[in-house]
């Protein structure tokens, strides 16, 4: 007699509170990841050279803040309206 232990179904829990690039659609990581200064929208930022995500924005400098910026890349090349 097998005895059932208390397994549940769900072991693949639903990863609802994980967000997704604004830029390629991706589930992102909720580690490499930043957001958009002008529209606010998160995407990947990978924060070592030999990670595996991809880059989906590009850093800019403020003019006014004097300060380093982060634009997805559809605020960046300006395809956002
Ligand atoms: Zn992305
Ligand atoms: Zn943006």
């Amino acid at each position: 007699m097998a005895e059932q232990t208390g397994i549940p179904d769900n072991l693949e829990t639903p990863e609802n509170d994980l967000e997704s690039c604004v830029i390629c659609g991706d589930a992102l990581d909720g580690i490499q990841e930043t957001s958009c200064q002008m529209c606010g929208g998160k995407f990947h930022q990978p924060w070592s050279q030999d990670s595996d995500v991809p880059q989906c924005g590009r850093i800019g400098s403020h003019e006014d803040a004097l300060a380093i910026v982060f634009l997805c890349d559809d605020c960046y090349f300006g395809r956002r309206p």
